[in-house]
């Protein structure tokens, strides 16, 4: 465990000796009722609101000094009973291709991991939304650490905006800004679209989740649009439909095996969800259609899920679905129970799905040389526990 000393800094204790609580992930109702608790008059306090937010989250600031328009005593006040800290950063490393990797400490000291993809101008951050996973897919390396705890709305939020921090990413319509290479709104962000693919089922944590994109996706704060986000599930068939309904991002299945024997040992929650019912799920996801076709994943495992006979059964099974399939070089970790398909089976596999007319890119690993690639990430401290187990 981490001690006292490096866990994040937090504004003073609030009253009651308890940390102060933090207004990044709160609603725009919970946000109301936070500022009326610093006795705002009630009908200033939209107005507040409306303020707190558009610093926060389309300006990005870090403190509430910076906070200009919100008079000296209300902003004396936010210091002393809130925070919109962000999780520390315990450790940052730059791969050679780029990809940068985090490892967040979050006030509880509980440590997540967060990965940021550079493609040209714009990329796409890879965030966390469990500490640990419970689902312990056979060749995930994250699947072999137990789950400690849901991730609140504030730290999955929190993990963008210390992206947008780190990268320096924040717009502002200030005066002060150096133009940017306009093409109408401007160049794009360096972090411009979310994956939800990092440690933890983002569906085993759906509340949270959706409160923390509701947040992203608001069009007077962040204002990312449902299509720049893309949620990765391992197939919690009832969440999906709620997902679907509710928050209409992009989504991402990862499927990794045609036939339930072999999916039953490396997904287990197919023992739960067995394919039938997880290819039902996706026909009905309503944002399913051909602009927005559904992603399947697929590690290649040699000789596990990789033969001809699979591939044709993927094509089969997808069939009338629209969709597009990532095929994922098996990411390699000490220990691990498997091995990754050679390039030619890969490539035999690949053929077979784009003559059936799917779109199926082989995905070049990516942060390797920093274990920052899919299913790679573990925290730190929880490998120097298991090393010391
Ligand atoms: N629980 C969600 C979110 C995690 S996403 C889900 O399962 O979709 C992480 C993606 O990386 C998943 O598709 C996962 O199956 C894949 N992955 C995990 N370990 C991997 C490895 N060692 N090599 C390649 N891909 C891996």
């Amino acid at each position: 465990m981490t001690n006292a000393s490096t866990t994040a800094p937090m504004a003073p204790p609030a009253a009651g000796g308890k940390l102060a609580p933090s207004l990044v992930g709160l609603s725009r109702p919970e946000l109301r009722d936070a500022v009326a608790g610093l006795d705002v008059p009630e009908r200033q306090q939209n107005m507040r609101v409306r303020q707190l937010w558009k610093w926060m989250y389309n300006r990005g600031v870090s403190g509430f000094e910076e906070m200009s328009d919100l008079g000296k005593d209300l902003r004396a006040r936010l210091i002393d009973g809130h925070n919109i800290a962000r999780p520390t950063i315990a450790t940052m490393q730059q791969s050679t291709d780029g990809t940068i990797k985090w490892l967040l400490r979050l006030a509880d000291g509980n440590e997540i991991e967060m990965v940021y993809i550079p493609d040209d101008d714009h990329g796409a951050l890879c965030m966390s939304s469990q500490v640990g996973c419970t689902l312990n897919c056979r060749f995930c390396h994250t699947g072999t650490m137990p789950l400690v705890r849901n991730l609140t709305a504030g730290e999955i939020l929190g993990q963008f905006m210390l992206a947008r921090d780190c990268l320096d990413d924040w717009r502002s319509d200030g005066p002060r800004n150096r133009p940017r290479n306009d093409q109408g709104g401007g160049a794009p962000r360096k972090v411009s679209t979310i994956v939800m693919m990092g440690m933890g089922e983002p569906l085993l944590n759906y509340d949270n989740v959706a409160q923390a994109l509701n947040i992203v996706m608001d069009g007077d704060g962040i204002a990312l649009s449902r299509r720049a986000i893309t949620l990765s599930t391992a197939g919690l068939v009832p969440a999906m439909e709620r997902c679907g309904r509710d928050l209409r991002v992009n989504l991402a299945v990862s499927l990794h095996a045609v036939r339930d024997e072999v999916r039953d040992v490396l997904v287990p929650l197919n023992r739960r969800y067995p394919i039938a019912e997880l290819m039902q799920a996706c026909r009905d996801y309503p944002s399913a259609n051909n602009a927005r076709r559904i992603t399947f994943e697929y590690v290649m495992l040699q000789e596990v899920n990789d033969s001809l006979e699979d591939a044709r059964e993927l094509v089969r099974l997808l069939r009338g679905l629209p969709a597009k399939i990532n095929l994922i070089p098996f990411n390699p970790w000490p220990g691990a129970p498997y091995e990754c398909s050679s390039n030619n089976r890969i490539h035999r596999f690949a053929r077979i799905l784009n003559d059936a007319g799917y779109s199926a890119p082989i995905r070049t690993p990516r942060g390797r040389d920093i274990m920052a690639a899919c299913g790679q990430l573990k925290s730190e401290s929880e490998k120097i526990r298991a090393a010391s187990r």
